[in-house]
């Protein structure tokens, strides 16, 4: 405030005098700043700083959240592992299941052939029983009437031969019989320790499957967490780029507001200003690369050398064009060559020039403020393509652009 005063102060004292000498009075930009501009700055710092934080909060949350997704994927493939597993498990119950099936269905056959066995084994035993009983009850007399009434002598040893050889064969029938029956029930009992194993087999399976299916559950209730874990971190995304906007807004606002001001203390200092040393805007925000340099070049195909008095910047046509600098707008017109074009003097003798415009939205007389809009890119003019040329005279001669740009 003391400094402004002073300045003032000085101001007045060459207004006096110069004033008198009829010399065009020149007030300091630096006087172009006022609290309310520096309450708005500090503002913007500080809005600045807030977005920074929020943004760092948000990378930190994206990493997190891409942690917990990788995890619920990793368990995902997991759980399809399983599954497959799961698969593997149940078609080798199904397998076993049919063997088993294939087992009791022979069981159930060995059974009727041991059925039929042991019928057949007690009527030949019954038969044997009853003939022994018939020659028991009868005692020899029956045997002796037999071989009584024989009508020869070799009749009679044939006659013998017959009721001995009788009961040879009722006995060797039953043997037959036995052997069929044991043989049968020892098949039987082979068939049944088969299916035992079989099932022992199946129980052990189906303990893997429940192994498996417990740990399936339990990996997607993990998920379940994680999904939960994941929309948390998606609502914080959410929040913070709701806030990252805010801030944006507020510094954009800021910005509005400190270049109106601005033009507003220009406009009041209209034919007052002087370049104070500062660093130029840089004129096209959007550009993509420098075109064409600023200095002397040989022409590609004449071979002579030219003077390229300005910096050529490719950028996408409609794109802004900003005042490098605080001054007024001395030329806002239309050349064959420049296309559209603006000339903004910034004071002692310093002029920038902006050529090949889309549009403009300036006229002669506008003061405007550094960072302001004054067009759009275009190729207008001699022109190959969208791009801002961009000049700056000082002291009524070219300069390199570079001097005030970095
Ligand atoms: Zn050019």
């Amino acid at each position: 405030m003391k400094r402004k005063r002073g300045a003032r102060f000085v101001g007045l004292l060459i207004v006096t005098s110069l004033l008198a000498a009829r010399v065009p009075l020149f007030v300091h930009a630096e006087s172009l700043t006022n609290d309310k501009i520096r309450e708005s700055e500090e503002s913007k710092k500080h809005a600045e700083e807030e977005r920074k934080s929020l943004k760092s909060s948000l990378t930190d949350v994206k990493s997190l959240l891409a942690g917990l997704e990788a995890t619920k994927n990793d368990l995902q493939n997991y759980i399809t592992e399983l599954d497959s597993d799961l698969d593997d498990i149940n078609n080798k119950i199904d397998r076993l299941n049919t063997l088993i099936s294939d087992k009791e269905f022979e069981i159930q056959t060995t059974e009727a052939e041991l059925e039929q066995a042991r019928s057949v084994e007690e009527a030949q035993y019954n038969a044997m029983k009853r003939r022994i009983k018939f020659v028991y009850e009868h005692g020899e007399a029956s045997k002796i009437e037999m071989l009584l009434s024989s009508k020869s002598f070799v009749d009679f040893l044939n006659k013998a031969e017959f009721i001995n050889k009788m009961s040879a064969y009722d006995k060797r029938m039953l043997d037959s019989y036995i052997d069929t029956k044991n043989l049968v029930a020892a098949k039987e009992q082979q068939l049944i320790e088969q299916k035992l194993g079989l099932e022992d087999a199946k129980s052990a399976v189906e303990n893997e499957q429940d192994a498996l299916q417990t740990l399936m559950e339990d990996k997607e209730k993990e998920i379940t967490a994680y999904e939960g874990d994941i929309s948390n971190k998606e609502a914080a995304i959410a929040e913070y780029e709701a806030m990252i906007a805010e801030q944006d807004q507020i510094i954009k606002d800021l910005e509005k507001a400190i270049l109106e001001e601005k033009k507003r203390l220009l406009a009041e200092n209209k034919k007052a200003i002087v370049y104070d040393g500062g660093q130029f805007k840089w004129p096209a925000p959007s550009y993509t690369r420098i075109s064409d340099d600023y200095g002397t070049r040989t022409h590609p195909i004449l071979g002579t050398q030219q003077f390229h008095n300005g910096v050529d910047m490719a950028a996408p046509s409609g794109s802004p064009i900003l005042a490098a600098y605080d001054g007024e707008v001395i030329a806002a017109s239309y050349s064959p060559t420049m296309g559209n074009y603006i000339m903004i003097d910034h004071g002692d003798s310093l002029i920038t020039i902006y050529m090949h415009a889309s549009s403009v939205s300036v006229s002669e007389g506008t003061m405007v403020a550094r960072g302001e809009q004054i067009g759009c890119v275009g190729s207008t003019g001699r022109s190959t393509g969208p791009h801002l040329h961009f000049s700056v005279r000082q002291n009524g001669s070219y300069v390199s652009p570079w001097n005030f740009l970095s």
